[in-house]
């Protein structure tokens, strides 16, 4: 069955649109929790140092045995095994600034999101590995409905939202 692998930057709504999509959710950050896969935290950023070469495979494994249609969901996903379909989901810096300030993060933590997102590292990390199954979804002034209908679209109806289009890097000249 097909797996669905949604990606991006901390804060362009990962878990709201995953949590609204038919098919099996899995949040790969708890699975990195729950199976062991986290292998320490960098003190400095505060960030979970995760096992990646095992949450890979794990996640590979979960895809090739499932008979539903998967979807998983983390900043991560893009870099594990199994993927049938992998969606970036992009999120202008000021918008996504206005959310990350919601929440606890440092500053540093704050700007290192913003910059990742305005160059796009996700999408550039994904099309490494996934050239022929990334598709990329500018969710700036979209609602989460309208967010929903395009990834529907992309995933049952085999739309393509090629990547390429969206480019963020103005940002850093503000
Ligand atoms: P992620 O899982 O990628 O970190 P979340 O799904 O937690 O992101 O969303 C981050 C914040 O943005 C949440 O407060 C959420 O309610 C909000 N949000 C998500 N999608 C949208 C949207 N389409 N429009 C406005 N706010 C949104
Ligand atoms: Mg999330």
């Amino acid at each position: 069955m097909t797996s669905v692998f949604i990606t991006g930057t901390p804060g362009v709504g990962k878990t709201t649109l995953a949590s609204r999509l038919n098919g099996r959710l899995i949040k790969i950050n708890d699975v990195a929790v729950s199976h062991g896969f986290v292998m320490g935290v960098d003190e400095k950023k505060g960030y979970k140092v995760i096992d990646m070469e095992k949450l890979s495979a794990y996640v590979g494994e979960v895809c090739e045995k499932s008979d539903e249609l998967m979807i998983f969901e983390g900043h991560l996903t893009h870099l594990c095994d199994g993927a049938d379909i992998v969606i970036v989901l992009r999120l202008e810096p000021e918008e996504l600034e206005k959310r990350l300030l919601k929440r606890n993060y440092t500053d540093s933590k704050i700007r290192e999101n913003l910059e990742a997102e305005a160059m796009g590292i996700c999408t550039a990390e994904s099309l490494e590995k996934y050239p022929d199954k990334t598709h990329e979804i500018d969710v700036t002034g979209l609602t989460v409905d309208e967010t929903v209908e395009i990834a529907e679209n992309i995933i049952r109806n085999g739309e393509c939202y090629p990547p390429g289009e969206i480019d963020f890097m103005e940002w850093f000249l503000k």
